[in-house]
């Protein structure tokens, strides 16, 4: 490793403007968010693991009489439980009226269930996993895993039409891991005493097993109601830490987010791994840029395809033989794991709802608010007031690069100018900074995308 002085002369050299930036700090300590991040409980985590893979099976089109067994008494049962952990929470049914379509092989009253913590702001920060389960018989995932690659395509198991959707769907790790995660982080965050900036928005998903039906449907209704969301947090397969081949990893978690690599959801992405290294460094954060695994989905599309942030945790060590099968039960959770997990989410969650809303970067016509005035070969930099902010933090990285390299306190202003810096050779971002310290998302300043014209030819 290089000695300090000397990175200090290299930046001085390359840049005039040494002696006043500082190269990547972490986030200072807010000890509010270490004691919340404290009150994660294991024995709460194992208890609703517990309860829900007990309801047999939560599929989306499972039988909803029975009182104790299929997703009517799984999403009562969530809904109640949420009303019981909080009288801060305002918890309601999101239903849907889905036709049938694909593996919705009947028309159906799909219910998402929703427990709103209400922040002085209307902003919304979601943190989620869907509580629907499936049981594709035969081996499970795995089988699918483990097939010769064919060019026929095999008929949906979902869509067969003996397939029974009573049959036995624990779920405990795909996605009671999940569930019990959001169910516990609304807990600890309502019951907090913290007031927060953004509104925060547990929500636990049906259909996911059938095309992400219920996060598709809200956030498309979200959409539609223009209602700011600033990030979704989803959770699914959070709670393994033995892979199916033998490996163990209880230490480190995956964050998948979609690019391009200056995406909100990147954003995001930088924003857990930064504010996980402070509150929970027991634990590491893989950051992963891509949108998920191969042929694998998960709930934080929906949110993306509307163009709202988001990312998605996954275990580091999955056991295919455990998910949509039979055999997900809770003996294959790892509580201690579960926990950590659950720690490293409530650290990204409440530093970043503490936070102002990240900075608007662009003009009402869309164009980047970046120049190189006054000299022509500086960087300037002009963005959006973000209501509630002291300040703001400056930062910038060579272009080839994935993390943040320098940043920069440049106080209550929304112009900045960087000189001699080029704006064609570094990627340049902007985050807002509350009254408390606590930073928002970076606002990267990227190139549009291009729309080359076609040559016509005669
Ligand atoms: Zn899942």
């Amino acid at each position: 490793m290089r000695s300090l002085p000397t990175i200090l002369l290299v930046a001085f050299l390359a840049r005039p403007d040494a002696s006043i930036a500082q190269d990547i700090a972490p986030p200072a300590v807010d000890p509010r968010i270490q004691k919340i991040v404290a009150s994660i409980s294991e024995d709460r985590l194992s208890a609703l693991v517990q309860k829900l893979a007990g309801f047999g099976t939560r599929n989306t089109l499972s039988d909803t009489s029975s009182p104790t067994r299929g997703i009517g008494a799984a999403r009562q049962w969530i809904f109640d439980e949420l009303t019981r952990s909080s009288p801060r929470l305002q918890v309601s049914f999101d239903t849907h009226k889905l036709a049938r379509q694909g593996r919705i092989t009947r028309n159906v009253d799909l219910q998402n269930v929703v427990a709103l913590l209400p922040g002085k702001s209307p902003r919304r920060i979601y943190v989620t996993a869907h509580y629907d389960t499936v049981n594709i018989g035969e081996e499970g995932q795995i089988s699918a895993n483990t097939r010769a690659p064919s060019n026929t395509p095999r008929p949906d198991a979902q869509q067969r039409r003996n397939f029974d959707y009573n049959a036995d769907a624990p779920g405990a790790n795909d996605n009671g891991s999940g569930t019990a995660l959001t169910m516990e982080l609304a807990r600890v965050l309502a019951e907090s005493g913290l007031e927060f900036d953004a509104t925060l928005a547990f929500v636990l998903w049906a259909g996911e097993e059938q095309g992400l039906m219920g996060a598709r449907a809200h956030a498309m209704e979200l959409f539609k109601d223009k209602v700011p969301v600033d990030a979704d947090f989803n959770n699914d397969i959070v709670g393994n830490s033995r892979g199916g081949d033998g490996t163990t990893d209880a230490e480190s978690v995956r964050v998948y987010s979609e690019g391009p690599e200056d995406s909100m959801s990147r954003s995001l992405a930088r924003h857990i791994a930064r504010a996980a290294a402070v509150y929970v460094p027991s634990h590491k954060v893989r950051l992963i840029a891509r949108q998920d695994r191969f042929s694998r989905g998960s709930d934080h599309t929906a949110f993306t395809q509307y163009g709202f942030p988001a990312v998605a945790f996954r275990e580091s060590k999955e056991d295919f033989s455990r998910q949509h099968a039979a055999t997900d039960t809770v003996d294959g959770v790892d509580v201690r794991y579960l926990a950590q997990n659950a720690r490293v989410n409530l650290a990204g969650v409440a530093s970043l709802a503490l936070a102002p809303p990240a900075p608007i970067v662009t003009n009402p016509r869309g164009q980047m608010m970046i120049g190189r005035q006054p000299s022509g070969y500086d960087a300037n930099l002009r963005w959006n007031a973000s209501p509630g902010a002291a300040s703001y933090r400056v930062y910038w990285r060579e272009a080839w690069t994935t993390d943040w390299q320098h940043s920069q306190a440049v106080g209550d202003v929304t112009e900045f100018m960087l000189p001699k810096l080029s704006i064609d050779n570094y990627v340049f971002g902007v985050a807002a900074v509350g009254p408390g310290g606590h930073e928002s998302l970076v606002s990267a300043y990227v190139p549009p995308p291009r729309r080359d014209p076609v040559v016509k030819l005669r």
